[in-house]
Protein backbone atom coordinates (compact mmCIF):
# COMPACT_ATOMS: atom_id res chain seq x y z
CA UNK A 1 0.00 0.00 0.00
CA UNK A 2 1.24 3.53 -0.79
CA UNK A 3 1.48 6.82 1.36
CA UNK A 4 -1.92 8.30 -0.14
CA UNK A 5 -3.45 4.52 0.10
CA UNK A 6 -2.95 4.76 3.51
CA UNK A 7 -4.44 7.85 4.16
CA UNK A 8 -7.44 7.69 2.42
CA UNK A 9 -7.70 4.54 4.32
CA UNK A 10 -7.14 6.01 7.60
CA UNK A 11 -9.57 8.54 6.75
CA UNK A 12 -11.95 6.10 5.57
CA UNK A 13 -11.82 4.04 8.69
CA UNK A 14 -12.17 7.37 10.77
CA UNK A 15 -15.47 8.77 9.32
CA UNK A 16 -17.24 5.34 9.44
CA UNK A 17 -16.24 5.12 12.83
CA UNK A 18 -18.38 8.31 13.43
CA UNK A 19 -20.90 7.36 11.17
CA UNK A 20 -21.06 4.00 13.86
CA UNK A 21 -21.30 6.08 16.61
CA UNK A 22 -24.14 8.12 15.23
CA UNK A 23 -26.07 4.69 14.50
CA UNK A 24 -25.08 3.64 18.42
CA UNK A 25 -26.45 6.75 19.61
CA UNK A 26 -30.01 5.33 17.56
CA UNK A 27 -29.35 1.64 18.93
CA UNK A 28 -29.18 3.57 22.99
CA UNK A 29 -33.27 4.75 21.35
CA UNK A 30 -33.68 1.52 20.45
CA UNK A 31 -32.60 -0.45 23.79
CA UNK A 32 -34.38 1.91 26.08
CA UNK A 33 -37.88 1.88 24.10
CA UNK A 34 -38.32 -1.57 22.02
CA UNK A 35 -38.80 -3.89 25.34
CA UNK A 36 -41.52 -1.04 26.12
CA UNK A 37 -42.95 -0.91 22.87
CA UNK A 38 -42.18 2.49 22.17
CA UNK A 39 -41.85 4.28 19.12
CA UNK A 40 -38.40 4.91 18.33
CA UNK A 41 -39.23 7.83 16.12
CA UNK A 42 -40.97 10.58 18.59
CA UNK A 43 -40.54 12.04 20.34
CA UNK A 44 -37.38 13.42 21.01
CA UNK A 45 -35.49 11.92 24.13
CA UNK A 46 -35.88 13.30 27.29
CA UNK A 47 -33.97 13.63 30.84
CA UNK A 48 -35.90 10.35 33.07
CA UNK A 49 -35.55 12.76 35.61
CA UNK A 50 -36.49 15.86 35.07
CA UNK A 51 -37.99 15.06 31.39
CA UNK A 52 -36.52 18.00 29.64
CA UNK A 53 -35.66 17.71 26.18
CA UNK A 54 -32.13 16.73 25.18
CA UNK A 55 -31.29 19.36 22.50
CA UNK A 56 -28.96 18.16 19.52
CA UNK A 57 -26.48 19.72 21.06
CA UNK A 58 -26.09 17.62 23.87
CA UNK A 59 -26.65 14.66 22.07
CA UNK A 60 -23.43 14.47 20.10
CA UNK A 61 -22.39 10.90 20.66
CA UNK A 62 -19.89 10.22 23.37
CA UNK A 63 -18.90 13.66 23.33
CA UNK A 64 -21.73 15.44 24.72
CA UNK A 65 -21.51 12.57 27.61
CA UNK A 66 -18.17 13.62 28.22
CA UNK A 67 -18.63 17.52 28.50
CA UNK A 68 -21.73 16.98 30.50
CA UNK A 69 -19.46 14.89 33.02
CA UNK A 70 -22.08 12.32 32.60
CA UNK A 71 -24.86 14.56 34.08
CA UNK A 72 -28.04 15.79 32.64
CA UNK A 73 -27.71 20.05 31.76
CA UNK A 74 -30.76 20.65 33.80
CA UNK A 75 -31.29 18.97 36.89
CA UNK A 76 -27.67 17.17 36.87
CA UNK A 77 -29.42 13.68 37.28
CA UNK A 78 -26.77 10.77 36.37
CA UNK A 79 -27.02 9.73 32.56
CA UNK A 80 -25.99 5.98 32.65
CA UNK A 81 -22.52 5.22 31.20
CA UNK A 82 -24.53 2.80 28.71
CA UNK A 83 -24.96 5.43 26.34
CA UNK A 84 -21.35 6.30 25.60
CA UNK A 85 -20.49 2.83 25.97
CA UNK A 86 -23.25 1.74 23.45
CA UNK A 87 -21.88 4.46 21.00
CA UNK A 88 -18.26 3.99 20.92
CA UNK A 89 -18.99 0.11 20.54
CA UNK A 90 -20.79 0.52 17.34
CA UNK A 91 -18.02 3.19 16.35
CA UNK A 92 -15.23 0.73 16.50
CA UNK A 93 -17.82 -2.30 15.37
CA UNK A 94 -18.56 -0.44 12.08
CA UNK A 95 -14.43 0.16 12.02
CA UNK A 96 -13.32 -3.60 12.50
CA UNK A 97 -16.03 -4.76 10.15
CA UNK A 98 -14.79 -2.20 7.22
CA UNK A 99 -11.18 -3.15 8.09
CA UNK A 100 -12.22 -6.33 7.54
CA UNK A 101 -14.34 -5.96 4.56
CA UNK A 102 -11.13 -3.93 2.90
CA UNK A 103 -8.84 -6.85 4.01
CA UNK A 104 -10.99 -9.89 2.35
CA UNK A 105 -11.52 -7.98 -0.78
CA UNK A 106 -11.71 -10.12 -3.77
CA UNK A 107 -9.06 -9.28 -6.23
CA UNK A 108 -10.59 -6.93 -8.06
CA UNK A 109 -13.14 -4.93 -6.17
CA UNK A 110 -11.97 -2.56 -3.09
CA UNK A 111 -14.45 -4.45 -0.43
CA UNK A 112 -15.78 -7.44 0.99
CA UNK A 113 -19.58 -7.69 -0.74
CA UNK A 114 -20.55 -8.66 2.78
CA UNK A 115 -19.99 -5.42 4.25
CA UNK A 116 -23.07 -3.69 4.16
CA UNK A 117 -25.02 -6.45 5.53
CA UNK A 118 -22.53 -7.76 8.41
CA UNK A 119 -22.58 -4.20 9.18
CA UNK A 120 -26.42 -3.91 9.57
CA UNK A 121 -26.66 -6.99 11.15
CA UNK A 122 -23.83 -5.76 13.79
CA UNK A 123 -25.52 -3.03 14.47
CA UNK A 124 -28.20 -4.90 15.16
CA UNK A 125 -27.08 -7.52 17.20
CA UNK A 126 -25.31 -4.52 19.58
CA UNK A 127 -29.01 -3.85 20.15
CA UNK A 128 -29.99 -7.12 20.90
CA UNK A 129 -27.62 -8.17 22.93
CA UNK A 130 -28.12 -5.33 25.40
CA UNK A 131 -31.47 -5.81 25.44
CA UNK A 132 -31.42 -9.49 26.39
CA UNK A 133 -28.55 -9.03 29.10
CA UNK A 134 -31.12 -6.52 30.73
CA UNK A 135 -34.94 -8.00 29.74
CA UNK A 136 -34.18 -11.44 29.22
CA UNK A 137 -35.68 -10.82 25.87
CA UNK A 138 -34.63 -10.97 22.13
CA UNK A 139 -37.83 -8.89 20.44
CA UNK A 140 -39.45 -9.44 17.40
CA UNK A 141 -39.37 -6.21 15.55
CA UNK A 142 -35.59 -6.91 15.68
CA UNK A 143 -35.49 -10.22 14.91
CA UNK A 144 -37.83 -10.16 11.95
CA UNK A 145 -36.28 -7.36 10.68
CA UNK A 146 -33.23 -9.36 10.11
CA UNK A 147 -34.89 -12.19 8.17
CA UNK A 148 -35.97 -9.54 4.89
CA UNK A 149 -32.33 -7.81 5.43
CA UNK A 150 -30.37 -10.98 5.42
CA UNK A 151 -32.05 -12.18 2.24
CA UNK A 152 -31.37 -8.69 0.25
CA UNK A 153 -27.94 -8.52 2.17
CA UNK A 154 -26.41 -11.78 0.79
CA UNK A 155 -28.38 -11.21 -3.01
CA UNK A 156 -26.43 -8.19 -2.79
CA UNK A 157 -23.46 -9.68 -2.23
CA UNK A 158 -23.74 -11.92 -4.71
CA UNK A 159 -25.05 -9.42 -7.12
CA UNK A 160 -21.72 -7.24 -6.23
CA UNK A 161 -19.59 -10.13 -5.98
CA UNK A 162 -20.72 -11.01 -9.81
CA UNK A 163 -20.10 -15.00 -9.62
CA UNK A 164 -24.09 -16.33 -9.99
CA UNK A 165 -22.40 -19.65 -11.09
CA UNK A 166 -21.54 -20.16 -7.32
CA UNK A 167 -25.01 -19.67 -5.89
CA UNK A 168 -25.40 -22.98 -6.00
CA UNK A 169 -22.46 -23.93 -3.61
CA UNK A 170 -23.16 -20.95 -1.71
CA UNK A 171 -27.08 -21.44 -1.09
CA UNK A 172 -26.20 -24.95 0.02
CA UNK A 173 -23.64 -24.28 2.56
CA UNK A 174 -26.05 -21.12 4.22
CA UNK A 175 -28.67 -23.05 4.70
CA UNK A 176 -26.45 -26.00 5.76
CA UNK A 177 -25.60 -23.31 8.46
CA UNK A 178 -28.89 -22.29 9.10
CA UNK A 179 -30.03 -25.73 9.46
CA UNK A 180 -27.26 -26.63 11.81
CA UNK A 181 -27.75 -23.79 14.20
CA UNK A 182 -31.43 -23.64 14.33
CA UNK A 183 -31.66 -27.31 14.58
CA UNK A 184 -29.12 -27.19 17.73
CA UNK A 185 -30.65 -24.51 19.08
CA UNK A 186 -34.08 -25.50 18.58
CA UNK A 187 -33.77 -28.76 19.88
CA UNK A 188 -32.50 -27.54 23.14
CA UNK A 189 -35.51 -25.55 23.55
CA UNK A 190 -37.69 -27.94 22.50
CA UNK A 191 -35.62 -30.53 25.33
CA UNK A 192 -35.82 -28.65 28.05
CA UNK A 193 -39.36 -27.07 27.34
CA UNK A 194 -37.62 -23.21 26.68
CA UNK A 195 -35.69 -23.40 29.87
CA UNK A 196 -31.93 -23.14 28.40
CA UNK A 197 -33.06 -21.13 25.78
CA UNK A 198 -35.93 -18.55 24.92
CA UNK A 199 -38.53 -18.53 21.98
CA UNK A 200 -36.65 -15.60 20.85
CA UNK A 201 -32.99 -17.65 20.80
CA UNK A 202 -34.49 -19.89 18.29
CA UNK A 203 -36.07 -17.28 16.16
CA UNK A 204 -32.69 -15.45 16.00
CA UNK A 205 -30.36 -18.97 15.29
CA UNK A 206 -31.02 -19.63 11.90
CA UNK A 207 -30.24 -15.50 10.65
CA UNK A 208 -26.56 -15.91 12.61
CA UNK A 209 -26.50 -19.71 11.05
CA UNK A 210 -27.40 -18.59 7.18
CA UNK A 211 -24.49 -15.70 7.89
CA UNK A 212 -21.74 -17.88 8.61
CA UNK A 213 -22.94 -20.81 6.75
CA UNK A 214 -22.55 -18.76 3.48
CA UNK A 215 -18.90 -17.80 4.51
CA UNK A 216 -18.36 -21.84 5.30
CA UNK A 217 -19.83 -24.18 6.83
CA UNK A 218 -16.98 -25.25 9.42
CA UNK A 219 -18.07 -21.14 10.45
CA UNK A 220 -21.32 -22.08 11.55
CA UNK A 221 -20.21 -24.54 12.92
CA UNK A 222 -17.11 -23.33 15.28
CA UNK A 223 -19.33 -20.19 15.98
CA UNK A 224 -22.08 -22.36 17.35
CA UNK A 225 -19.59 -24.38 19.57
CA UNK A 226 -17.64 -21.48 20.67
CA UNK A 227 -21.07 -19.93 21.90
CA UNK A 228 -21.80 -22.92 23.96
CA UNK A 229 -18.00 -22.88 25.12
CA UNK A 230 -18.41 -19.64 26.46
CA UNK A 231 -21.85 -19.75 27.86
CA UNK A 232 -20.80 -22.68 30.11
CA UNK A 233 -17.93 -20.77 31.10
CA UNK A 234 -19.35 -17.84 32.49
CA UNK A 235 -22.21 -19.68 33.71
CA UNK A 236 -19.95 -22.23 35.71
CA UNK A 237 -17.78 -19.07 36.84
CA UNK A 238 -21.05 -17.36 38.13
CA UNK A 239 -22.43 -20.37 39.79
CA UNK A 240 -18.36 -20.96 41.46
CA UNK A 241 -18.17 -17.57 42.48
CA UNK A 242 -21.69 -17.76 44.01
CA UNK A 243 -23.23 -14.69 41.95
CA UNK A 244 -25.65 -16.74 40.36
CA UNK A 245 -27.42 -19.99 41.63
CA UNK A 246 -27.62 -22.74 39.67
CA UNK A 247 -30.96 -22.19 38.71
CA UNK A 248 -30.47 -19.28 37.89
CA UNK A 249 -31.98 -17.23 34.50
CA UNK A 250 -29.17 -16.60 31.87
CA UNK A 251 -29.94 -14.93 28.84
CA UNK A 252 -28.26 -17.35 25.92
CA UNK A 253 -28.75 -14.63 23.30
CA UNK A 254 -25.74 -12.75 24.01
CA UNK A 255 -23.31 -15.98 23.55
CA UNK A 256 -24.96 -16.98 20.55
CA UNK A 257 -24.12 -12.97 19.27
CA UNK A 258 -20.13 -13.78 20.54
CA UNK A 259 -20.54 -16.82 19.30
CA UNK A 260 -21.58 -15.61 15.65
CA UNK A 261 -18.56 -13.07 15.78
CA UNK A 262 -16.19 -15.65 16.99
CA UNK A 263 -17.31 -17.44 13.67
CA UNK A 264 -17.00 -14.87 11.88
CA UNK A 265 -13.72 -13.66 12.18
CA UNK A 266 -11.24 -16.98 13.33
CA UNK A 267 -13.98 -20.03 12.13
CA UNK A 268 -11.89 -20.98 8.77
CA UNK A 269 -8.70 -20.13 10.47
CA UNK A 270 -10.03 -22.93 13.69
CA UNK A 271 -11.31 -24.97 11.46
CA UNK A 272 -7.85 -25.04 9.52
CA UNK A 273 -5.87 -25.63 12.10
CA UNK A 274 -8.21 -28.53 13.84
CA UNK A 275 -7.38 -29.85 10.16
CA UNK A 276 -3.73 -29.77 10.78
CA UNK A 277 -3.60 -31.14 14.35
CA UNK A 278 -5.44 -34.30 13.29
CA UNK A 279 -3.30 -34.65 10.10
CA UNK A 280 -5.68 -33.71 7.39
CA UNK A 281 -4.41 -30.39 6.23
CA UNK A 282 -5.40 -29.34 3.15
ZN1 LIG B 1 -32.67 16.22 33.97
Amino acid sequence: MSNDQTVVTIWLLLTVGIIGTIVGSFLNVVIARVPEKRSIVRPRSRCIQCDSEISSGDNIPIVSWILLRGRCRHCSARISIQYPVIEALTGIMWIVITGWALVTAPEDSLVNPLLPLLITVASALIALFAIDVRWYKLPNEIVYFLYPTTIVGLLIALALGGDWSEFPNLAVSALGGAALWVGVIGGLWLATRGRAMGLGDVKLAPILGVILGWGSLSSAAIGLLAAFVLGAGVGLFLIITGRAGARAKIAFGPYLILGFFFGLIFGSSVWDSYLGIIGLSR
